[in-house]
């Protein structure tokens, strides 16, 4: 699997149940998507950037090895324009440090943290 332990279904999930008061609200229409080439010094105008740590769990697809970590970077950008929301995101990888060789892999984010993280990127839209 491409995404490693990410499931984007996920959190497209939540992030829908997380914007649904604003599109109400405003009628306004957010979308996520996730973005491998963001970073958190993204230069272009017109976007915020949000740049946070979360908890979630790696595996490692050679030997198979999981391991937690608290230090999971995730960058929000996002912009909203005539009423039209994008938010991408990226998570940032880690490797096996037991492992030579291992691929970066993409963390496994729990939902509960998935919750946090989008309610404070719509706390953060409405500033
Ligand atoms: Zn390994």
């Amino acid at each position: 699997m491409a995404h490693g332990g990410l499931d984007p279904n996920a959190w497209r999930e939540i992030f829908k149940t997380e914007a649904a008061n604003l599109e109400e609200e405003k009628k306004h229409i957010w979308d996520l998507e996730f973005d491998d080439s963001i970073t958190p010094k993204w230069p272009q105008q017109g976007w915020s950037v949000c740049n946070w740590k979360t908890s979630g769990r790696f595996r490692c697809d050679l030997c198979r090895r999981t391991w937690p970590s608290n230090l999971v970077t995730v960058v929000f950008i996002m912009r909203l324009k005539n009423g039209r929301g994008i938010v991408k995101t990226r998570l940032y990888r880690q490797n096996c440090k037991i492992c030579k060789n291992a691929p970066m892999v993409k963390p496994d984010v729990d939902s509960t943290n998935i919750h946090s993280l989008m309610e404070s990127l719509f706390v953060h839209s409405t500033l």
